[in-house]
C-alpha cells in the first residue's frame, strides 16, 4: 500500500533538532486517515543528521530518506523530496519545527474540501531578528509588485499540495526552482491559512544573509522581466541627464565666463554616473543570461549518495 500523505523535511545539520521534530512530527503522523511517510532529505550536512536519519528509519519505517551527495540548497533539496515521494498529499514543512506540524491536520481539512494548494502564511514572526525581519518584508512586498504572477506575500514553502500539482512541479524542467513562485504559477485552487511563526527550536539558521539574499535575487529574476526594463529606464534616465548637461555645460562655456562648474568636477561626476548606470545594467543582464547559462547546460539538478525505504511498503 501506498501512503496517503508525505511529509517533506529539508535538512542541513540540524542535528539538534532532528529528535524533538521527529517527536512533534510523528505525533501529527498518528492522527491522520492514512499512512504516512515522513521523508527527510539531507542536504549534504557535515554533523550527525544523516546518521540520525538512518537511525530513524531504522526504528521507524515509517521515516524514507534522500541523501544528497553535497549542499545543493534548500529549494532543490525539497525539489530531490518532490521526486521521491509518493503520497497523495504532500506537505513540506522546515526541520527547525519553525512550521508547526500541528498545523497540518487543518490544512487537511481544507483539501478535503477540494483545494489543491494550501500555503501557511504567517501573520508574525517570533524571537527573529529586526534585520530578517525587515529584509523579508520588504522583499516579499517588492517581488509581490514585480513578479508576473500574484505570489502571496509572507509565505514560505510550508505548505501542502495535491498529488496533481506535486506532478506538475515535478514536470517543470527549470533548473533556477524557486519553490513558492512556482507553485503559485501552477495555479489550482490555492488558499492560505495563517500561523504564527515560532522560533527555531535549536541550532543556528542555516540561511545565511548570503543564502537569502541569492534565494531573494532568484525569485525576483525567475518571476520578473521589471528588473530589464529598469536597465532601459535607467539608460533612458542618463541619456536624458546628459543632453541636459550637456546643454548647460555650453551654455555656462559660451555665456558665464570663467564658470568653475565646467572644470573637473563636472566631468568626474559625468563619468561616475554614467559608468554607475553601465555598470549596473550589465548587472542585471547578467543575472539573466547567468540564468540562460544554467537552464543550457542541462545538469541534473542534484546528485544522490544514498535513498532508503522507497521500495518497502510496510506500514
Ligand atoms: N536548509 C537546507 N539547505 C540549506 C539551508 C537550509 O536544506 O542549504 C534547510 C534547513 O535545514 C531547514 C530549512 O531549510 O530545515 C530552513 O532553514 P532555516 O531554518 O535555517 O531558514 P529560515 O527559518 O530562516 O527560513
Ligand atoms: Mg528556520
Amino acid at each position: 500500500m501506498l501512503p496517503k500523505y508525505s511529509f517533506i523535511v529539508p535538512i542541513y545539520n540540524e542535528e539538534e533538532t532532528m529528535y524533538e521534530m521527529y517527536r512533534r512530527i510523528s505525533m501529527v503522523m498518528d492522527q491522520m486517515d492514512g499512512p504516512v511517510e515522513l521523508c527527510l532529505v539531507n542536504d549534504g550536512s557535515r554533523d550527525r543528521s544523516l546518521q540520525i536519519m538512518r537511525e530513524l528509519h531504522q526504528k521507524d519505517s515509517r521515516v524514507v530518506y534522500l541523501s544528497l551527495a553535497r549542499n545543493f540548497g534548500h529549494q532543490i533539496a525539497v525539489t530531490a523530496g518532490l521526486n521521491f515521494v509518493r503520497g497523495k498529499v504532500v506537505v513540506i514543512l522546515d526541520a527547525d519545527l519553525q512550521d508547526p506540524p500541528e498545523l497540518i491536520p487543518d490544512m487537511v481539512e481544507l483539501w478535503q474540501q477540494g483545494y489543491e494548494i494550501i500555503y501557511a502564511q504567517r501573520t508574525k514572526r517570533r524571537k527573529e531578528g529586526w534585520f530578517k525581519r525587515l529584509t523579508a518584508y520588504t522583499f516579499y512586498r517588492i517581488l509581490k509588485n514585480l513578479a508576473d504572477v500574484d505570489i502571496p506575500t509572507d509565505t514560505g514553502d510550508f505548505c501542502l499540495l495535491d498529488r496533481k500539482v506535486v506532478d506538475v512541479l515535478n514536470s517543470m524542467p527549470e533548473r533556477n526552482r524557486y519553490i513558492r513562485g512556482l507553485r503559485s504559477w501552477i495555479g489550482f485552487n490555492q488558499t492560505a491559512i495563517k500561523f504564527e511563526r515560532d522560533p527555531r527550536f535549536a541550532g543556528d539558521v542555516k540561511y545565511t544573509f548570503r543564502k537569502s539574499f541569492a534565494l531573494a535575487i532568484n525569485g525576483l529574476v525567475s518571476f520578473s522581466k521589471v528588473p530589464l526594463r529598469l536597465s532601459t529606464y535607467l539608460g533612458l534616465l542618463a541619456a536624458v541627464a546628459s543632453l541636459l548637461m550637456s546643454l548647460l555645460v555650453l551654455y555656462w562655456r559660451i555665456f558665464v565666463p570663467h564658470s568653475p562648474l565646467t572644470g573637473i568636477t563636472i566631468v568626474l561626476m559625468a563619468i561616475f554616473f554614467l559608468s554607475a548606470v553601465q555598470l549596473v545594467s550589465i548587472g542585471i543582464l547578467g543575472e539573466y543570461i547567468g540564468r540562460i547559462y544554467e537552464e543550457v547546460k542541462q545538469r541534473p539538478l542534484y546528485t544522490l549518495s544514498e535513498v532508503a525505504g522507497f521500495q518497502d511498503k510496510k506500514y
